[in-house]
């Protein structure tokens, strides 16, 4: 057995109360449990619509944390959310001896199905292949800085790692639990891939999708004498009210991204039609903006429809509902984050400029902050950098797994030595 795979079981197997070491693996020693791990995760087929393989990923999560005093918990969907139902969310909790409660959070499924890293590619700094880097690369960070922290073996916070099995679909049936477990945490830690090259995110916009049917009167597109109610026509209407609802207000969007017709034929009106709004925005006062905007602009047939035989309407259904994870962390303590976070990319020769960004798209970490009232740091992207996210050709900078870890579990570390300062009489 070679010494790397031998200190990779001690590491990776040694129940807690045994290890009395107080300092951090080194980086190298973590780079090699990193990939070792990330090699075993990548061996499973865990795409979204692949319940077995996703609870498959998920076991091994649970085979890691156990050892290291952590307790596992599955958590089933609370609304049937299709062939998802049969993958549970892990929750896996470890009390600590400090009372605080640090969350992290990632994501078991994938959007592909995972491709093998070649032998010889195993040193190599970039591994190739769709799931790497979204999120099995963040869920090894997520382990590695648990296991760092547990391996350091001084007084830790209560340390919670939850992991969705359905992310890429939006978590479906999670929501109300996420709030739930956000809204007891201090600290919440996303293990999305990092943005650009290694920044970290501090806000995300929510979203609200709109499925708006406009139902009109159908008739022969010749032979009318008025009596048709055009859906298409009043749907164009508001596709322009719709939009320029939108750019009225800097840092949120509306986006009319579909629509469909009752029909695809000439010589017939266009009896009903469907059309897709995609909102976004920063904060709850934005929703509420955008969302009385929408109702009033809804709530009147524009066009003219007045020789109808019938009642033309409007009506929408909701079809997604993504809070916004609205900035709000204390500045200093994300300065000390990325002070870390460049400091570990300094101690590996690489010269590096993390920043704190805003981040595109919703993550689960929008659902967790829903309720979180107490929690002082919320941060997302700490997972590890990387490209081409849902691409066959995605790709991982392996080492960043361990080098992210190193920095936030520094960090980690700092933070709880100055609550201790803190509540020292
Ligand atoms: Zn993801």
């Amino acid at each position: 057995m070679s010494e790397v795979i031998s200190q990779f079981l001690e590491y990776t197997r040694l129940p807690y109360e045994l290890s009395k070491s107080t300092k951090l693996p080194s980086i190298h020693l973590a780079d090699q449990v990193c990939r070792q791990r990330l090699l075993f995760l990548n061996s499973i087929d865990s795409r979204s619509n692949h319940p077995a393989g996703v609870r498959s990923a998920q076991e091994l999560l649970a085979l890691w944390l156990e050892p290291l005093g952590f307790e596992i918990t599955w958590i089933w969907p609370s609304q049937s959310s299709g062939p998802n139902d049969k993958a549970p969310m892990l929750h896996a909790k470890r009390k600590g001896q400090v009372d605080q409660n640090v969350l992290l959070v990632g994501h078991a499924d994938t959007c592909r199905a995972p491709a093998d890293v070649a032998t010889t590619e195993l040193q190599s700094s970039v591994w190739v292949g769709p799931g790497l880097l979204d999120d099995k690369g963040g869920l090894v960070t997520a382990v590695q800085i648990v296991t760092n922290l547990v391996y350091s073996s001084r007084d830790l916070p209560n340390l919670t790692l939850i992991s969705s099995p359905s992310e890429e679909l939006g978590s479906p049936g999670f929501h109300e639990f996420m709030a739930q477990v956000g809204s007891e945490a201090d600290v919440i830690l996303g293990f999305e891939p990092a943005a650009h090259d290694g920044d970290i995110i501090i806000s995300r916009r929510g979203n609200r999708w709109y499925e708006v049917t406009f139902t009109g009167t159908e008739a022969h597109a010749g032979r009318t004498r008025g009596e048709h109610v055009d859906a298409l026509l009043e749907a164009a209407h508001k596709i322009v009210e719709l939009s320029s609802l939108g750019s009225s207000l800097p840092g949120a969007s509306v986006i009319c991204s579909s629509l469909h017709t009752s029909h695809s034929h000439f010589n017939i009106t266009c009896g009903s039609a469907t059309l897709k709004v995609d909102t976004r925005f920063e904060t709850e006062e934005q929703l509420q903006f955008l969302h009385s905007g929408i109702e009033s602009i809804l709530n009147k047939w524009t066009s003219k429809a007045s020789q109808g035989p019938r009642v033309p309407s409007i009506s929408y259904v909701i079809k997604d509902d993504c809070p916004p994870f609205a900035r709000r962390s204390n500045s200093v303590q994300i300065d000390s984050l990325l002070n870390e976070l460049n400091r570990a990319y300094n101690q590996m020769e690489l010269s590096q400029a993390v920043k704190a960004i805003a981040g595109g798209g919703a993550s689960d970490i929008n659902y967790l902050c829903r309720a979180a009232k107490k929690a002082q740091v919320i941060v997302d992207g700490l997972g590890p950098s990387g490209g081409r996210m849902h691409q066959t050709d995605e790709f991982i900078n392996v080492r960043s797994m361990a080098i992210r870890a190193q920095a936030i579990s520094r960090w980690l570390i700092e933070a709880l030595n100055r609550s201790d300062e803190r509540s020292r009489p």
